[in-house]
Order: structure tokens, then C-alpha cells, then sequence
């Protein structure tokens, strides 16, 4: 199953006018001004990534601080493919900030590339994740590729198995207080006595 974006946001002639006149530098991208394009970027990107991150493929939340935009190749290097549709996909907050500022192309370019020859890591509108990554569990990620190798390291891919881990202790943390619970309001004097022991092991 291929797995990259078909078709990129296309922007209505308004929304090229507003660009035109309102944006100047990538520094502009975060001015309230733009906040109705987009969340029609949003909207429109969405069902398209069948609301996946980009590049860690998790599923994205719904409030405004559970997506982000995500400019592939970097705002601040190229403040031109600030609007360009192709340049724009959803990521989840952490993979954005992960990625940051850093350089995902190996030579210096004019226009914006229609291919993903130039790029790094695995471009959301060129190239087919599944080709280059493969995802074990939901949370490890294993490279098939130099690109999907580069999307790893360059988005701290590898992060998302200790965030797991750390999940799964919590719920059978979870798990062991409520069994501690039942047995307490159910128990005779000597479980009492003896599941009282265990809770004090516990919190101390
Ligand atoms: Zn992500």
C-alpha cells in the first residue's frame, strides 16, 4: 500500500492574495492572521494522512496543540516554502519540535523540488514510508532505507519506545494498586493485615 500524500492542500485564490500581501518572512507564519488557512490546511491534510503523523505515523489528536504543520523542508532555511503546498504535511508536536531547524536536504536548491532525490528522509509527498521504515509494535522503528534511517535520527524516532515503556508500567502500576484495593475491602483481619504490609513496601 503506498503511503504518501497524493494530493497537497490546494490554497483558493483568496488565501494566494493573503499570503501575498500578509506574509513576507517565515517569522510571519505565526501571526493570528493566518490561523483560518490553516486550519483549512489541517482539515484538508487530514483524512489524507488518515490522521497519522507524518513521520512517526501515530495517531493525531484533534485540539490545536496536537497538530502541527509541519514544513518539511525547514521554514527558516527556505522562508519561501513557507505556503508551498508540498512542503506542508501534519506532525504530531514532538516529531516537529524533534526535527527543528535541521537541514534535510544534501544540496542547495532554487525551486521547490518534484522529487524527493534531494531529501534526506522520507518526504510525506514523494516517498513511500512503508518503503523506507518499518514499525514494530507502534514503537520501533526499523530503517529500510539511508532515508528512513535519517527520519529516525532526524525526528528522535527512537524516543517512542521509552515513551511506551514508560506507559505500560504506569498502567500496570495501575493495575497492581486496584487488585491492593479489592483485596483490602474484601479481606478478613489476616489479609488485611498482610495487604497493609504490602502497601507499606510500596510506598515507601
Ligand atoms: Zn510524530
Amino acid at each position: 500500500m503506498s503511503s504518501f500524500i497524493k494530493d497537497p492542500y490546494k490554497f483558493t485564490i483568496s488565501e494566494k492574495d493573503f499570503i501575498k500581501v500578509n506574509f513576507s518572512n517565515h517569522l510571519d507564519w505565526d501571526k493570528p492572521i493566518f490561523n483560518t488557512i490553516k486550519t483549512n490546511i489541517r482539515d484538508y491534510l487530514r483524512p489524507k494522512q488518515a490522521n497519522k503523523c507524518c513521520y512517526c505515523k501515530r495517531e493525531l489528536g484533534y485540539d490545536i496543540k496536537d497538530v502541527d504543520i509541519e514544513h518539511i523542508i525547514p521554514k527558516s532555511e527556505y522562508s519561501n516554502f513557507s505556503f508551498e503546498p508540498k512542503n506542508l504535511a501534519l506532525s504530531c508536536p514532538a516529531c516537529n519540535t524533534k526535527k527543528g531547524e535541521k537541514k534535510i536536504l544534501n544540496k542547495k536548491i532554487v525551486r521547490y523540488p518534484t522529487h524527493s532525490k534531494n531529501c534526506t528522509i522520507v518526504h510525506a509527498h514523494y516517498d513511500n514510508y512503508n518503503e523506507n521504515i518499518l514499525i514494530h509494535n507502534g514503537c520501533v522503528f526499523e530503517a529500510l532505507s539511508s532515508k528512513g534511517s535519517n527520519t529516525i535520527t532526524v525526528c528522535e524516532l527512537f524516543r517512542l519506545k521509552v515513551v511506551e515503556q514508560k506507559a505500560k508500567v504506569k498502567i500496570s502500576t495501575k493495575n497492581k494498586n486496584s487488585q491492593l484495593v479489592n483485596l483490602i475491602m474484601s479481606a478478613d483481619q489476616e489479609e488485611l493485615k498482610n495487604a497493609m504490609v504490602e502497601l507499606m513496601k510500596r510506598i515507601k
